[in-house]
C-alpha cells in the first residue's frame, strides 16, 4: 500500500512513524512533512488545503490511501475531491467535518442523536449573549461557532471578559460550565462502524498547575490508570456509535478518527467538544501504544468493511508527551532559533523525539519554525516510567527561550 500523509505537526510525525512500522505500507509520502518525517518519508512542497493540488500529487504518487491529519484540509473539501477521484482517504467530507468546524451544528447534532452534552445556546448578536451569560451563569464557557485553532473558547468568572469574547466572534455557543477531569477518545470510523483506541488526556494550559493560556495541547499520556472501568464501552455506546449512526442517517457517513473530548463530571460524562481528525498532542502517545498495524486500520476505514470487533492489541506499559514551546508561544512564538540536543535526547531509554515545527535552515540546522516545535515521548511500564524517560530526554534539548511544563502526567504518576 502506497500512502499520503497530509499536515506538518507532532500528530503526522506520529502517524507517519506508526505508518512506516506497518510492513504493508510500501511507500510512505508526506505532504508537506516536516524533518522529523523526511527521514521516514518523501517529504512534498504542497498547501494541503488545496484541493485540486492534493488529488494531483495523490495521483501523481499512485497513493492507495490519503490519511488527512490536520482540520484545515477536511473543512476546505480536500476529502470530498479525493473520494470523487476514486481515491481512498481517511479523513471525513467538509458535511460531516462540520461536527468539529461548528460548535452549533456538533450541538444540533448530539440533541437527534441523545447525545450527553452541556446544554448550549447559540447566539447571534450581543444583546442574545448577554441574555445567555446570564441564563447560565458563571463560570462563563463562551464559545467561537467556528475553527478557531483551540482558541475560540474562553472560559471565565468575569461577565465583561465572557462579553468581550462574544462580542468578537460572529456567532457564538455560550454553554453551561462542566466540571470534572477530561478525557479524549479516539474511534476510528468508516461511516458505519466505530473502534475506540485508548483514552488519553492532555494539558491545555500553557503553564504548569493549569495556568496561563489555552494552547494546542503542551503535553498528553495514556493509559489513564484513574478512569473508570467500563468508561470506554459507556462512551461508545452513549456518544460515538449514536453520532456516528446519526450522520449516516443525514446521509454524510463520518470516515476518519471521530475524537470525543469528554468531562467526567458529578452528574455522568458529558462530551465538551468532538473534533474530526486526530488530537495533538494526544496521538502522539496512543500511537505509540497501538500495535495492531495502522496502515490496514485506516485503509479499512477509507474502503469500508472496518469490524466492530476489531479488538486491537495495544503494548503494555505508558507513554507521556511533553511539548517544547518557541518562546512566547502561544502568543507570538519566536521562530528562527536554532535547536540542539536531539541526538542526546533519542540516548535516554524509551525516548525518542517527533517533530511539530521545525524546519532546516541553508545551512542544514534545525530551527525552530512554530509555536510547538518538538514532542518529547517517553515510554516506560508505568506512567511514572514513561514520565521520568520523557523529561530526562527534554533536559537534553536545547532552544533558546523554549518553555515546556514540568508537570504532565504528574498526578497519575503517584
Ligand atoms: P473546545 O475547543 O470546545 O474543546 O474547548 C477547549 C477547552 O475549553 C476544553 O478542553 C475545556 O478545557 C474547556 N471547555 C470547553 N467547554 C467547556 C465547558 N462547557 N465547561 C468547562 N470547560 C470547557
Amino acid at each position: 500500500m502506497r500512502v499520503l500523509v497530509l499536515g506538518s505537526g507532532g500528530r503526522e510525525h506520529a502517524i507517519a512513524r506508526a505508518l512506516h512500522r506497518d510492513p504493508s505500507v510500501t511507500a510512505l509520502h508526506c505532504a508537506p512533512g516536516n524533518p522529523g518525517t523526511a527521514e521516514i518519508a518523501d517529504n512534498h512542497t504542497l498547501d494541503p488545503t488545496h484541493p485540486t493540488a492534493v488529488v494531483e500529487l495523490a495521483g501523481r504518487l499512485r497513493a492507495g490511501l490519503v490519511v488527512i491529519g490536520p482540520e484545515a484540509p477536511l473543512v476546505a473539501g480536500v476529502a470530498d475531491a479525493l473520494r470523487a477521484a476514486g481515491i481512498p482517504c481517511f479523513g471525513p467530507d467538509k458535511e460531516a467535518a462540520r461536527i468539529e468546524g461548528s460548535k452549533a451544528f456538533a450541538k444540533e447534532v448530539m440533541a437527534s442523536a441523545k447525545v450527553p452534552t452541556a446544554a448550549a445556546r447559540v447566539c447571534e448578536d450581543a444583546d442574545e449573549a448577554a441574555e445567555a451569560l446570564d441564563e447560565f451563569g458563571p463560570p462563563y464557557v463562551v464559545k467561537d461557532d467556528g475553527l478557531a485553532a483551540g482558541k475560540g473558547v474562553v472560559v471565565t468568572d468575569d461577565r465583561s471578559a465572557a462579553l468581550d469574547h462574544a462580542a468578537a466572534c460572529e456567532r457564538v455557543v455560550i454553554e453551561d460550565y462542566l466540571d470534572g477531569p477530561e478525557v479524549s477518545l479516539f474511534a476510528l470510523c468508516d461511516g458505519q462502524e466505530a473502534v475506540p483506541l485508548m483514552p488519553a488526556q492532555d494539558f491545555k494550559r500553557a503553564y504548569d498547575n493549569d495556568a496561563g493560556p489555552n494552547t494546542g495541547g503542551m503535553g498528553a499520556y495514556t493509559p489513564l490508570p484513574w478512569i473508570p472501568e467500563g468508561l470506554v464501552d459507556e462512551v461508545m455506546a452513549t456518544v460515538v456509535q449514536p453520532t456516528v449512526d446519526e450522520l449516516r442517517r443525514r446521509e454524510t457517513p463520518y470516515v476518519g478518527v471521530l475524537y470525543a473530548g469528554l468531562a467526567l463530571t458529578s452528574k455522568g460524562l458529558r462530551v465538551v467538544e468532538f473534533n474530526a481528525r486526530f488530537g495533538d498532542p494526544e496521538t502522539q502517545v496512543v500511537l505509540d501504544r497501538l500495535a495492531t498495524p495502522l496502515g490496514g486500520l485506516l485503509q479499512a476505514c477509507a474502503i469500508g468493511g472496518l469490524s466492530p470487533d476489531a479488538r486491537l492489541s495495544w503494548h503494555p506499559g505508558a507513554a507521556v508527551t511533553v511539548v517544547i514551546a518557541a518562546e512566547n508561544y502561544p502568543a507570538s512564538p519566536v521562530k528562527g532559533d536554532v535547536i540542539t540536543g536531539l541526538e542526546e535526547a533519542a540516548q535516554v531509554p524509551g525516548a525518542y523525539v517527533l517533530h511539530a515545527g521545525t524546519q532546516r535552515d541553508v545551512e542544514g540546522n534545525l530551527v525552530a519554525a512554530g509555536g510547538r516545535v518538538l514532542n518529547v515521548v517517553g515510554t516506560g511500564p508505568d506512567v511514572a516510567a514513561a514520565r521520568i524517560a520523557a523529561y530526562e530526554a527534554t533536559a537534553k534539548i536545547r532552544l533558546r527561550g523554549s518553555h515546556h511544563r514540568t508537570d504532565i502526567a504528574l498526578q497519575a504518576s503517584h
